[in-house]
């Protein structure tokens, strides 16, 4: 070969662009249904055959092309969607680079059938390996048939990159779920190897999810609603049960077009936190809407990555719409926010299982003396939290006009506490929930130190161990901003001044020791010291289970519970609440 530069023939650029545009069948696929939607279309059939090897056939019925463009769209840069470097910035439909024909022509046989509207009959046209046939009529149905066959018959060596049957299948079905959770006003269908895979109606994204994902879903995802700082986020996000230790179904959509970036989904898990762990998938289809001009996706010959202009402002809004999404709904019990213990009610509503008063180590009189709360009456060791920096969420809706008297609390087995909701019965954990409620106070009290603190009467002497006296200097700033107030008392040895408000605690010694074992383990997950410290506060800090509550307590507890910014978890991801519908007990009941 002699060293001359020259210009590459046509069909060898076309199957170098391939390369990039042509990975595998998957990308054949995206390409095929990014133009049927792109030409309209409200009903999108896609066949397979050996996992897109043998065929990959698309059939829309979209406006179709007129018969003169047909061999232009397998011409490289011939598109009908952008004129101009402007329109790019401006884009609303998914193809603008004018590659995917020619690519996809150059490694495969392929056959285009197409019809327009109100048109006598059809016109087909062929290529093979980049060499072209005659325009042809044909009798088709209105819109456009896509064929590709032999995919990679012309370049053995990019067939050899293809994985397992599996894995491109797999991937094949991932585009066919993208497309069609983007597009859930589109009927769609999936065969392969002659076998109906999907066949899917129109309809909304909810019905799409629970028909891509089972009916059972539904109890499992939470609407994502905002819009704030020129995005508007919309689509699913999955409750904890949803959590997967391994990838896949995590949904971006970028004015309808599947993407994948970087910021977006780390906001979604940031808005998740603190209820995922690195390494966990959770469920999300998330819409996003935005000033075309407010991003780029020319970055990419797959068109898969864009490049936010202001990626700070995307993150925060994300983050706040998935926040949103988790932490309302319609659990919220029922509960005026002013019901008071003395409040006239019908009894036989209302009866509350009277639990004996606690048992307690030492004298019921020192204990109220050291465990003074701060804000509420002396009698009631689980106080409203003292910090009212957290607006209350008023109840809505019907939950708001349920007379004070129809409310009942009742503790169950000292463990769960029953409430009335909107919608049926909540069930709550009651441990759980005070974890909940203690973490997201720790990790205000972080924020905006310190806690309160009940400073004690008799202040405890404690010697520590070398690893406990380690751990104690480690975290002495995030023990002072919880609030408890402790002094050096000779060689590892220190004064427990003061504890947390708020807390019920036998003995403040041992409190103190079990934090400290706790935050040990906590650290080896959770990176963020603070986040391990809250983790531990809230974990040796709760009530447990076995503890009996009075009517006032359970009150308090479930009024925290759904100001939280995370009602329905605790910190290791645990539900809090299960709610039973008035539904779910009339199918029971087999009222229906
Ligand atoms: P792009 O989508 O980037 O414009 P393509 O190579 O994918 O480039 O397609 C080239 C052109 O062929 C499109 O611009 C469009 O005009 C036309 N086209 C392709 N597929 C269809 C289809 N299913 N229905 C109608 N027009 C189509
Ligand atoms: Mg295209």
């Amino acid at each position: 070969m002699d060293s001359r530069i020259r210009i590459l023939p046509e069909t060898l650029s076309n199957q170098i662009a391939a390369g990039e545009v042509v990975e595998r069948a998957a990308s054949v696929l995206k390409e095929l249904v990014e133009n049927a939607l792109d030409a309209g279309a409200t009903r999108i059939q896609v066949v397979l055959k050996r996992q897109g090897n043998d065929l990959i056939q698309v059939i829309d019925n979209g406006s179709g092309i007129v018969v003169e463009d047909l061999p232009m769209a397998f011409e490289r840069h011939a598109t009908s969607k952008i004129a101009t470097l402007e329109d790019l910035f401006a884009l609303r439909s998914l193809g603008f680079r004018g590659e995917a024909l020619p690519s996809i022509a150059a490694v495969a046989r392929v056959e285009i059938q197409t019809r327009r509207e109100g048109d006598e009959h059809g016109w087909s046209y062929r290529v093979e390996g980049g060499t072209s046939g005659e325009v042809e009529p044909t009798a088709c149905p209105e819109g456009t048939s896509l064929t590709v066959k032999a995919l990679f018959f012309n370049t053995p060596a990019r067939r050899k990159f293809l994985k397992s049957p599996a894995t491109e299948y797999g991937h094949l079905l991932g585009v066919f779920k993208r497309f069609a959770l983007a597009y859930p006003m589109v009927d769609w269908s999936l065969m392969h190897d002659d076998h109906p895979v999907y066949t899917l109606r129109s309809g909304d994204l909810k019905s799409r999810i629970v028909e891509l994902y089972g009916n059972k879903i539904r109890d499992h995802i939470r609407e994502i609603a905002m819009d704030e700082g020129g995005t508007a986020a919309s689509g699913f996000v999955g409750t904890t049960e949803l959590i997967r230790r391994s990838r896949g179904d995590q949904f971006i959509f970028l004015n309808n077009r599947p993407i994948e970036n970087r910021i977006v989904s780390h906001a979604v898990i940031a808005g998740l936190d603190p209820l995922v762990r690195p390494g966990d998938y959770p469920f999300y289809v998330l819409k996003l809407d935005m000033d075309p001009h407010g991003f780029d996706v020319n970055v990419h010959p797959s068109k898969a990555e864009v490049k936010f202009r202001d990626e700070s402002a995307v993150h925060q809004s994300v983050r706040h719409a998935i926040r949103a999404a988790l932490g309302t709904g319609d659990v919220k019990p029922a509960i005026p926010e002013k019901a008071k213990p003395s409040a006239p009610r019908r009894s036989i509503s209302t009866r509350v299982v009277q639990p004996p008063v606690p048992q307690k180590p030492m004298s019921t009189d020192i204990m109220d003396a050291l465990y003074k709360p701060v804000t509420a009456e002396k009698t009631i060791p689980l106080p409203v939290s003292p910090d009212q920096r957290q607006p209350a969420v008023e109840p809505q809706g019907p939950a708001d006009s349920e007379p004070v008297e129809v409310v009942a609390l009742w503790q169950l087995h000292n463990k769960y506490i029953l409430s009335q909701i909107k919608s049926g019965l909540a069930i709550i954990d009651q441990h759980a929930a005070h974890e909940r409620i203690l973490f997201e106070r720790a990790m205000r009290y972080f924020r905006n130190p310190p806690n309160p603190s009940q400073h004690l009467l008799f202040p405890e002497i404690l010697e520590l161990t070398i690893d406990d006296w380690n751990t104690l200097k480690e975290y002495a700033t995030l023990f002072k901003d919880l609030g408890f107030v402790l002094n050096d008392f000779g060689p590892r040895t220190i004064r427990v001044e003061a504890v947390p408000s708020g807390l019920r605690v036998s003995s403040e010694g041992k409190l103190l020791k079990e934090l400290l074992d706790e935050v040990r383990e906590q650290k080896k997950e959770r990176p963020d010291p603070r986040e391990a410290m809250a983790a531990s506060f809230a974990c040796k800090g709760a009530i447990k289970a076995g503890d009996p509550l009075s009517e006032v307590e359970m009150n308090a507890l479930v009024n925290e519970l759904f100001r939280s910014e995370f009602p329905y978890s605790c910190p290791h991801g645990r539900p809090t609440v299960i709610k039973l519908s008035l539904n779910e007990l009339d199918r029971r009941f087999r009222r229906t």
